[in-house]
């Protein structure tokens, strides 16, 4: 994975929302299969229009984002906010 070094470096690599989203999937999925984070299915399909993954598994809260299950999760601050603070 090419984590940039600088805060500059991050602040414009994390302004990539795919970049963001690639990063969060090694972080959590270094394999980089998603998984549902209810009841760790790897069939998810991912919905382009709400930037989240839904599980085909039925279960509550079985549309989930990549913040589901981390610290971010009640955070309001996007991503591209919170990547470059840590
Ligand atoms: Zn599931």
């Amino acid at each position: 994975m090419n984590a940039p070094r600088t805060l500059r470096a991050a602040l414009v690599y994390f302004n990539d929302f795919e970049n963001c989203q690639r990063f969060m999937i090694d972080l959590r999925w270094p394999d980089g299969v998603v998984r549902c984070p209810t009841c760790g299915s790897d069939k998810v399909t991912y919905l382009a229009d709400d930037k989240r993954w839904k599980c085909y598994a039925k279960h509550p809260r079985a549309k989930f984002s990549l913040k589901v299950g981390t610290v971010l999760e009640d955070s309001p601050i996007g991503l591209e906010k919170w990547l470059p603070a840590m």
